[in-house]
This record gives structure tokens, sequence and C-alpha cells, in this order.
């Protein structure tokens, strides 16, 4: 059969029937069970029927008014409810539909907010290698990693990298402690060497996505990084397009470590697989600063649709009244006790991490060196096939570190329950051994 369609590749799946809670059932006539929440988007489940009773509510009423000429209550509303959750200050929302444009309203809005303040020589944002902050030019900017940007260099005025803090893969003597602070370091060197009059922000992601499989680094990273950004004046941009509104068991993930950034970027479990939508949530002076200084010149057609906020705004009750951040943190710790008991039984696991329910686990050919697996013998590619037969869905990316390697993301939606957990632990498990047998590993 031909078709009119493409996205980034040839391969096609099976097309959805409906989907439920944690699963999705194909036209083929399988269940398949949502190890990763799509792309770590539907975090509340499918089909909650809550939400679409608001968005069903709303569709009766408006579904479109644009904002140059009304205001709509969802909006305002949604707004509201996310600056209650988030800390003193931090509480002015832009409204976007998606995370490549929640992050490039954040580099728009840090540029405009110094030259606003009359620090127009600021305009280089620091980010991470690895790191993965959205497909539009001005994220490609920030983001490391070789297979997405490569062909566009040309294009955008790249932006300065300092390596994502790897600690999994060092083997020297230090502490957790000293590698934390060692990596953080690497931030103050960069602002050094490019002049910190002009660095504007450092960008970063606080649990990393899939261009690093949920990196954690140590608790003393975390705090060093803002102290470095305060000493030379410089905006920290949190990307949590993936690791906020719950996933890692905190609203957003850098409440584990305290950190107040200065922008904030969130999609994704947003709009929970329900709408696109994103958003900016910005510091209260900062909107102010632009704002008198004659407005933010940026905006997106969609932004602040009265449907797409009357899921969102239904999203963060349904998250409340279920109480799922308490379940992510629960159901976090019995996946990953479950996959310390993969890496117990199959040596070709190197590493496992993350947070809450943003985990993953890496594959290796040997663990002391961390030497990664072959190429050639496409693992990656294998061992998203052999779950996929086996019904489980699974979302990762071949880098890590610099260099080529193989890491898993296990991201089921935080309505999740432990016998779920364990038919995901078993699939992976048995999938494992498959792809052991196939590679001779
Ligand atoms: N930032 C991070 C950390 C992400 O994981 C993603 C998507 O995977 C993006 C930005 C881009 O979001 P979107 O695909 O909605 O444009």
């Amino acid at each position: 059969m031909t078709s009119n369609l493409f996205y980034q590749s040839r391969q096609r799946r099976p097309e959805v029937e409906r989907a439920e809670g944690v699963y999705i059932w194909g036209k083929n006539g399988q269940r398949y069970i949502d190890g990763s929440s799509g792309a770590m988007v539907s975090n509340i489940g499918h089909s909650n029927p809550r939400v679409l009773a608001a968005m069903k509510a709303q569709m009766d009423s408006a579904t479109f008014a644009y904002r140059l000429h009304f205001e709509n209550k969802p909006a305002e509303d949604l707004a509201a409810a996310i600056a209650q959750r988030m800390p003193e200050g931090l509480n002015k929302v832009f409204f976007v539909s998606g995370g490549s444009e929640a992050m490039e309203s954040c580099i728009k809005f840090a540029r405009q907010w110094a030259v606003a303040a009359g620090q127009g020589s600021r305009w280089k944002v620091i980010s991470r290698f690895p790191s993965y902050h959205g497909s539009t030019l001005g994220a490609l900017a920030l983001t490391g990693y070789g297979p997405l940007t490569d062909a566009f260099g040309p294009m955008y005025k790249a932006m300065p990298k300092i390596p994502a803090p790897t600690c999994y893969l060092d083997r020297d003597n230090l502490t957790d402690h000293d590698r934390g602070l060692k990596y953080a370091e690497m931030l103050r060197g960069e602002i050094i060497e490019q002049g910190s009059d002009t660095v504007l922000a450092f960008a970063m992601e606080p649990v990393g996505g899939a261009s690093t499989g949920a990196l954690v680094a140590p608790d003393s990273y975390y705090a060093r990084i803002r102290e470095i950004c305060d000493e030379f004046g410089i905006l920290l941009i949190m990307d949590e397009v993936m690791s906020g509104v719950g996933r890692t068991g905190r609203f957003m993930a850098s409440e584990h470590w305290n950190i107040r950034p200065d922008l904030v970027a969130v999609s994704k479990g947003f709009g929970a697989g329900y709408v696109p939508l994103g958003a900016m949530i910005a510091d209260e002076g900062m909107v102010e600063t632009v704002l008198d200084a004659g407005g933010f010149a940026h905006g997106h057609t969609y932004a602040g649709n009265p449907l797409a906020c009357s899921a969102g705004l239904a999203v963060l009750v349904e998250i409340d009244r279920m109480e799922l951040l308490s379940n992510t943190r629960a159901m976090g710790d019995v996946l990953m006790a479950g996959l310390h008991d993969l890496m117990a039984r199959h040596r070709f696991i190197g590493d496992v991490r993350g947070k809450g329910l943003l985990t993953a686990f890496e594959l290796v050919s040997d663990r002391d060196t961390m030497a990664p697996l072959p190429k050639e013998l496409r693992a990656f590619e294998r061992f998203v096939e052999i779950c996929y037969e086996r019904n489980l869905i699974t979302y990762s990316r071949r880098t890590r570190g610099g260099v080529e390697g193989d890491h898993f993301l296990v991201c089921p939606p935080m309505i999740v329950t432990e016998p779920q957990i364990g038919d995901i632990l078993n699939i992976l498990d048995d999938s494992l051994r498959v792809l052991a047998r196939d590679c001779g590993l």
C-alpha cells in the first residue's frame, strides 16, 4: 500500500485502534503495553475519562478564540495552576504547542530580557553534550547530538557545549560528590573561556532524556551549577520538557535538588497525549522587564488556545486526584529494583539509572571498561523490535557521552501498577535473553 504520509524513515507500524490506561490496541488484534508513555508523553495514561469530559465540555463552548481578540478562562486557570506548583516568583506562563517551541521561547525570551536589562553583550547559551533540546534551529543550536544537528551546522550559530555529567563512564578515584563538582566546574571554565559578559544562559535537562538515557548527576552538581550561574549573572534554563510535570516524582525534576531556575520549558506530560501543549515558565521580574521594554517579540498562533488549556488543566487535576506524584516515586522504586535485578542476570547491562519513572538501562560489551557494544551488532534496533514483537513499546536513541552506545528508556505512565511493572520487566528479561542469543553476547 502506498501512503502520502511520511515521517523520519520508511518504517511503518500497525494502525492504532484504541488506547486505555497503560495499553494501546493495534488493528492487528494485538494489545501493547506502553512502556515509554509514547515518547514520555502519556503520563496519566490513555483515555482518562475526566480529561476527555473536560475537553468535550470546552468543545461545546469554544475551541479557539485568538488571544488578541479574547481572553479565555482555561488559559488563565491553567497558568494559575502551574504558578501555584512552582517556586516563589517563578509564576509567569507563556503557552506554546510543544517542547521545541518551549525551548525556542526560553532562548528568545532570555535574549530579550538581557537587552532590556542593559546587558546586550550577552547572547551565548551554553549547553551540554550529549543533550536534546528540540528540533527547530534555535533549539538545535543547543542540542548536542550529531545525527540530528550535523547537516544543519551552516544554518545556525552553534552554541558552546560542556560535557554532560556522564559519571558512570568515569574510571577515576573521585567520590560521587567530587565528580559532580568536577563536571559543574566545566561550566565555570567554559564561561571564562567564552568571556563571561558574552554568556547569556546555561541550558540543561535536570534528568536527561533520550540523548543520555535518564542521566542523573551527583547531588553536588546541581547546587554548584546554580552557584556558578549566580556568580556570573547567567540565567539558568531548565529543560523539563521530558522530566517535568511529575515524571520523576516531583512536579519539576529540579525540585529534587531545590534548584530555582530562571526559566523552565515544559511540554510532553503537560498535554499528556490529549493535546499538543507546552509552556515557558518565567521569573515574574524578568517578564515585567521585557513587557516594560516594549513586549516579548515572539509567539505562535495556537498558543493558549482554550481547548488545549482545558485539557492541560484537567491533566493537572488528575495528577493530584490520583496522587500520581507519590505513585511515581513508589513505582519508580519498584521499577529501579527490577532493573537492577535484570542487571544482575544480564552481564551486558552496564548501568541502570534514573529518577522516578524516568529510568534507563545501558548495554555494554564489558562492564569493567564500559566499552559499548559494536555498532555492527545493531543491538539497539534489534532490541526495540524484539520488545515490539512481545507487545512492549520502548523508546530510545543510540548515543552516550559523545560516543555510540545503546541505552533504553523505561518510562511507563505514572498510573502504572506493580503487576504491570512486573509484566514490563518480564518482557524485558525475555527480550534480553533473545538479544543475547541473536547477538552472541
Ligand atoms: N527538550 C527535551 C528534553 C525533549 O526530550 C524534547 C523531545 O523529546 C524536546 C525538548 C522537544 O520537544 P518536542 O518534540 O515536543 O518539540
